[in-house]
C-alpha cells in the first residue's frame, strides 16, 4: 500500500471533518457523520477483482462511481433534506476524481523521462 494511497484515504475522512467543521459547526456531528457515510459507496469495489488496487481510477469505472450516479449525487446536494448525503457523495468522488489525475499526471511525468 503507497503513502498515496493512505493519504488519499485520510483525506475521505478529513475532507468531510474540514467542511462540517467551517460549514456545518452548529450541527458538527450529524454533518460530519452524514458526509462521512458517503465513503458507502466504495462497497461496489466487492464487484471487481482484485477488490481493491491502489492504481486504477474509481471514476467512471465502478458501478457506483459511474458518470450517471455522479450527476445523482449533485442533484442530492442541491436540495436541502439530501445536501449533507449529496455533499458527501460529491466530496467522495471528486476526491476520487483528483486520485485518478494525479495517477495519470504522475504516470505521464514519469514516462517523459
Ligand atoms: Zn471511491
Amino acid at each position: 500500500m503507497s503513502i498515496s494511497f493512505i493519504l488519499h484515504m485520510i483525506l475521505h475522512v478529513t475532507v468531510p471533518l474540514a467542511v462540517a467543521w467551517l460549514a456545518y459547526r452548529d450541527q458538527f456531528r450529524k454533518a460530519f457523520f452524514t458526509m462521512l457515510a458517503g465513503i458507502a459507496i466504495d462497497v461496489d469495489h466487492l464487484l471487481v477483482t482484485p477488490i481493491l488496487h491502489p492504481d486504477r481510477c474509481s471514476v467512471g469505472f465502478h458501478l457506483l462511481h459511474g458518470y450517471w450516479f455522479c450527476a445523482i449525487y449533485l442533484v442530492l446536494a442541491l436540495y436541502k433534506k439530501t445536501r449533507l448525503l449529496g455533499l458527501g457523495l460529491v466530496i467522495h468522488i471528486l476526491l476520487d476524481a483528483i486520485e485518478c489525475f494525479r495517477q495519470q499526471f504522475l504516470e505521464d511525468f514519469l514516462r517523459s523521462f
